[in-house]
């Protein structure tokens, strides 16, 4: 349920509500907006009466929102969300925003030379895995705590942003000490224990998709986030298991780009395309690119090595510095194309709900 308060609401009525959903052990989140404040209800609602809530003073409306992830749902908050990291405000009608290392931090030299490519090749924020989850076990895992600090200090030394996996909710205040913004990855997209854990340090969270999870599914665990207090989302599309049966697979995962515009439809929260992990294969990373920008990708997150055949994760996915220029060089021109195309790049369309 989400509760519309009247624009000339006052405090108290605000709170008597807030008191009311508290009453019955239900928890309540509260967005203030200019003009009016809205309230929605975090647990089972049928601990609640409806039109008992509708008669209060204050209140507008009490709307029953039927999806399960209502507090991230259009229904609830209609406009678009943008999610600071830094300086650099992600999501809505600001540019694509881009997110940009190697997948495992192997060193501090490493790291910076790459990073320092990177940035100059036009990236917003810095990437780079210390907690690296990997199917084999006698594959590189990853530094650990070493790999964290040397982001730390490459960010710092840069003066970029940056971003990391965390794996475990154990690791959860080392890992929010060294990073502005925890992502958690595909495999742990279920993981309740670790997405409570990871929204109450109120840093961003880079939410990936499982590869085998259904958009609604995905988005009722991106709704946790929320529910523990946290409205710095960025989602990501990062690619779905591909068909294959017994031929052989041309790319690692197939990004599915139809879920770019569902998910603008569904949620106003940012959306950041994968294509490295989406695909496999550095090759298609430029042209996937273009077209996650082209769906309503508000960024990207890409894979970037300057010597692939040394990488000790995921090296033939990574694209050279000059590569990731030109895809950033691309992707702009394609979002401005397309923002600029006769009929503007309205909300409408990006939200799917222009009718003809
Ligand atoms: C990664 O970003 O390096 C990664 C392992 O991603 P995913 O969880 O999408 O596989
Ligand atoms: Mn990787």
């Amino acid at each position: 349920m989400s509760i519309v308060m009247k624009p000339s609401a006052t405090r108290d009525e605000i709170d008597d509500v807030i008191h009311k959903i508290k009453s019955v052990g239900l928890r309540a989140d509260v967005s203030s907006g200019e003009y009016q404040t809205v309230i929605g209800i975090v647990g089972d609602e049928k601990k609640i009466d409806f039109d008992q809530i509708k008669s209060m003073d204050g209140v507008f409306d009490a709307i029953r929102i039927q999806v399960p992830y209502r507090l991230i749902s259009r229904s609830y908050i209609p406009s678009d969300v943008t999610v600071k990291v830094g300086d650099i405000a992600i999501g809505g009608e600001n540019p694509p925003v881009y997110m940009a290392g190697p997948c495992s931090i192997e060193s501090y030299e490493q790291l910076y030379r790459i990073a320092r490519e990177v940035k100059g090749a036009g990236a917003h924020i810095l990437r780079g895995g210390a907690f690296k989850p990997r199917t084999s076990v006698h594959s590189f895992q990853g530094l650990g705590v070493e790999g964290l600090e040397h982001l730390q200090n490459v960010g710092k030394d840069l003066g970029m942003p940056t971003v990391t996996e965390i794996r475990s909710e154990v690791d959860v205040d080392t890992v929010a000490r060294h990073t502005d913004v925890l992502q958690i990855g595909a495999r742990n997209m279920f993981n309740q224990d670790l997405i409570e854990a990871a929204a109450k340090t109120g840093k961003p969270i880079f939410f990936k998709r499982g590869f085998s999870s259904q958009i609604d599914e995905y988005l009722s665990f991106a709704e946790r986030i929320v529910a523990n207090g946290n409205r710095n989302i960025l989602l990501c599309e990062r690619g779905i298991l591909p068909l294959g049966g017994s031929f052989k697979l041309q790319t690692r995962f197939t990004l599915d780009l139809n879920a770019i515009p569902v998910l603008r439809k569904e949620t106003p929260f940012p959306i950041i395309a994968d294509p490295s992990h989406g695909t496999g294969r550095r090759d298609l990373v430029l042209p996937m690119s273009r077209a996650a920008i082209a769906s309503g990708a508000h960024g990207l997150m890409i894979e970037v090595h300057d010597r692939p055949q040394e990488a000790l994760s995921d090296g033939a996915q990574a694209v050279s510095p000059h590569i990731l220029k030109k895809i950033i060089r691309i992707s702009d021109l394609v979002y401005k194309a397309i923002r600029e195309s006769e009929s503007p790049f309205s909300s409408d369309i990006r939200n799917g709900t222009e009718h003809s």
